[in-house]
């Protein structure tokens, strides 16, 4: 299955409701998909081998997603098989006070991978042009008042998109997905935290509340998207319903993604390279 058919182009106006949640693609079974995703985490795992000895590019996942999407335990299933000294994960939660104090940029331009690491966002920058416009968060965030107006998210679409510009133009490249999952998805979701006890600890009231502004989400969601969306750090939408599905999708696009890197391991100078034959030699006479 081609990732490309996820892939949000740039310039593409997004509708939410003409993209599947329940799409699982030709993949006929959960049994189908974990082997698949078995093998994909196989290719990944000599993938960043290859990333961190090449020490060019660093892979930024970003993952956005309304509550019980799945993004925790997509990206505990997709990173599995991976180095953990390469990889670190960063969840962003409401600013600090410190925070606050900075643009909202400061705090993620602190948790960016370095070249040879793959870094994960769950919940990102993306959240100042979601969930602060939905609650009207911008007066907590002390933008002096000329700049605190109805532009303020066109602006917001475009220093993000700058900020990944410079990223890309680093060697850091995003990728940014989104758990598409159906407001009846979600409800089933609920209810199961509800009915297993040791599910009972994911649910959380505040999380109901959300659910009430499901429409205002799934616009500034389609606004964010549309407008972010580049061939340089393109958003996929997952259909995120089957969570097998999910997972194979992203480890797809995880790995096609690091290998149009074209990610080479580095050659010995032709000084050592003369020389393997007689360090080869040096051990062996021990
Ligand atoms: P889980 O519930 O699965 O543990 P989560 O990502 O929902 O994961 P929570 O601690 O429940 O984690 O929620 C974090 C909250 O912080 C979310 O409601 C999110 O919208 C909010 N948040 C993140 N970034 C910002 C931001 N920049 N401004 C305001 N709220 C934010
Ligand atoms: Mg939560």
């Amino acid at each position: 299955m081609k990732s490309s058919k996820f892939k949000v182009p740039q310039g593409k106006k997004v509708k939410l409701s003409d993209y599947r949640t329940d799409d699982t693609g030709d993949i006929e079974s959960k049994k189908d998909a974990s082997k698949l995703l078995k093998a994909n985490t196989k290719k990944m795992a000599e993938l960043q081998d290859r990333l961190y000895a090449h020490d060019r590019y660093g892979l930024l996942m970003v993952f956005q997603a309304m509550d019980a999407a799945g993004k925790d335990s997509t990206i505990k299933h997709v990173m599995s098989g991976l180095n953990p000294q390469g990889t670190q994960v960063f969840s962003f939660k409401q600013p600090s006070a410190e925070e606050l104090d900075h643009g909202y940029l400061w705090r993620i331009a602190k948790a960016v991978p370095e070249r040879g690491r793959i870094g994960i966002f769950n919940r990102s920058h993306y959240e100042d042009v979601l969930v602060v416009r939905v609650h009207d968060l911008v007066k907590f965030q002390k933008i002096p008042d000329k700049f605190d107006n109805d532009g303020i998210w066109k602006e917001r679409f475009n220093q993000i998109k700058n900020f990944e510009t410079y990223l890309y133009e680093n060697g850091i490249i995003t990728i940014k997905f989104f758990l598409h999952i159906s407001k009846d998805e979600q409800r089933k979701r609920f209810l199961r935290r509800l009915d297993i006890p040791s599910k009972n600890w994911k649910f959380s009231e505040a999380d109901l509340k959300e659910r009430e502004h499901w429409e205002d989400y799934q616009k500034c969601y389609e606004e964010a998207i549309s407008a972010t969306s580049t061939d340089y750090a393109p958003w996929y939408i997952i259909p995120a319903d089957k969570k097998w599905f999910a997972r194979v999708v992203v480890s797809n696009v995880i790995i096609d993604t690091l290998q149009s890197l074209k990610l080479m391991y580095p050659e010995l100078d032709g000084n050592q390279k003369r020389n393997i034959h007689a360090y080869r030699e040096q051990l062996m006479k021990e």
